[in-house]
């Protein structure tokens, strides 16, 4: 059975760029456009392997959003992977503190993405 990931961007653009990327790795994806919709997504549904999630978003941001899947207990332990494209110091200090596992700036290759994605969740 293929692994689900939850990807959570507000840019329509990008969740239908990493969408493209992970379903061509035959990973199954279901999308949100902000925090509150991603945790919507994980009370509801299926089991999720990995979590993709942006910084800066309305509503939740990614931060926050994280916080909240650390509350999760079904999600305290999913990897969290944060996409931003801020690379310097505080904001990755603070992804790590919210729980975030892993980290990757845009603008990324495909590839990237796949080997961070098997990294968290081989
Ligand atoms: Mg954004």
């Amino acid at each position: 059975m293929p692994k689900t990931i939850l990807a959570v961007d507000d840019s329509a653009t990008m969740l239908q760029t990493i969408s493209l990327i992970l379903e061509r790795e035959g990973y199954k994806v279901v999308t949100a456009f902000d925090g509150v919709e991603g945790l919507k997504k994980l009370e509801a549904g299926e089991r999720i392997s990995v979590i993709i999630t942006d910084l800066n978003m309305p509503n939740m941001d990614g931060i926050t959003f994280t916080q909240e899947i650390r509350k999760l207990p079904k999600y305290k332990f999913t990897p969290v992977i944060m996409v931003t494209t801020e690379s310097l110091g505080g904001k990755k200090d603070a992804g790590k503190a919210a729980g975030a596992t892993g980290w990757i700036v845009k603008p990324f290759q495909p590839a990237q993405l796949i080997s961070v994605i098997k990294k968290v969740s081989p």
